[in-house]
């Protein structure tokens, strides 16, 4: 059974990134649609039961949800050694981050795919580097760490700020992931000449800083490296395109909606909510499940002639 659980929490979003939806935004879900806290409580509650160790809220963009802090604090009690995190494009974090963490918070990723304030501005269509960045020194404060900031790469765009992102993670001691532009965009511009690959970034950031492989301590989806020179933070690579690491995913997902995923490319769903809300049991809802990560495939087809996009885009699945 897997081990790492995602939930988006929410669909919508306060920033409109153009690698994952478009400006006036996508067809929200109606809010008696998304799963209520005590609903994800018990799907995860179930979860934790059948061996997840991890959870990761996301969206959309959880923050976004009025009642986070209490979702927080809903998984939190269901098992204090559980790994409890968040991915956010951290607009809001300046305030929520004392809360969070103490709601039972371990920690958060904070999406930012440049540093430049005018790049910032035309990837995300928000002018909001600034407060982005002020809410990695309050997640810091708060101390919701180790802190990971994500930064999705498109050729011709920010491929040339891998240093620069190097320079964030030696300041900061964050571990900066560079993740491979993936064909989830709700527009469908994604194509394979605007996905940089892993080595290239890896490469650039080596001439000027030396890269050790880091201990891995679990399977995860980034090849994570440490500097040479002993600095702190680290760079790791999410290389979903060029080096797709399906074999060893331990990934399963729930969408805003109740839907169980087994993998963001997946194209079937199945329903969680539906059953829960006509009387299904546990015990209903554990078959539900392990019927479908049963039928979990070997693996994603991008860059084929035999891929199919799933009928969902990023947002929507939940990162
Ligand atoms: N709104 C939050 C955020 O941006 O961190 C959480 C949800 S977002 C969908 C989760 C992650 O997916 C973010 O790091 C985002 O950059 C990444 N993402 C979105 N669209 C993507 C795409 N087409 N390819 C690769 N990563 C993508
Ligand atoms: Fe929103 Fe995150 Fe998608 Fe950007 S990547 S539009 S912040 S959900």
């Amino acid at each position: 059974m897997a081990t790492d659980l995602r939930v988006s929490l929410i669909d919508r979003c306060n920033f409109r990134c153009t690698y994952c939806m478009p400006a006036e935004g996508l067809p929200w879900l109606a809010r008696d649609d998304v799963l209520r806290a005590e609903e994800v409580e018990r799907l995860a509650r179930l979860l934790v039961r059948l061996g997840v160790r991890e959870i990761k809220l996301t969206g959309g963009e959880p923050t976004v949800r009025p009642d986070l802090a209490f979702v927080v604090a809903r998984l939190r009690a269901i098992d204090p050694e559980i790994d409890l995190s968040l991915t956010t494009n951290g607009y809001l974090l300046d305030r929520l981050a004392g809360p969070l963490a103490e709601a039972g918070l371990d920690r958060v990723t904070i999406s930012c795919d440049s540093l430049l304030r005018h790049r910032f501005a035309e990837m995300t269509r928000r002018d909001a580097l600034d407060r982005v960045l002020a809410g990695v020194d309050a997640a810091r404060a708060a101390d919701l760490t180790p802190i990971k900031v994500n930064c999705v790469v498109i050729g011709g765009t920010n491929d040339r700020e891998a240093v620069a992102f190097a320079e964030l993670a030696r300041r900061t001691g964050a571990e900066v992931r560079f993740i491979e532009f993936m064909p989830l965009d709700a527009d469908e511009r994604w194509s394979g000449d605007r996905v940089v690959p892993s080595a290239t970034l890896r490469r650039r950031i080596e001439a000027v800083f030396p890269l050790r492989p880091a201990d891995r301590l679990a399977p995860q989806p980034a090849q994570v490296y440490r500097f040479a020179d002993g600095a702190p933070g680290s760079v790791g690579f999410v290389s979903s395109v060029t080096e797709p690491f399906c074999d060893t995913c331990n990934r399963i997902r729930i969408t805003a909606d109740g839907q169980f995923r087994s993998c963001l490319f997946a194209t079937e769903e199945t329903d969680l909510r539906g059953p829960m809300r006509s009387g299904a049991d546990d015990g209903d809802l554990e078959r539900l499940i392990r019927t479908a990560v049963a039928g979990k495939w070997a693996g994603h087809r991008i860059g084929r002639a035999d891929f199919v996009r799933p009928g969902r885009s990023m947002s929507m699945i939940g990162g």
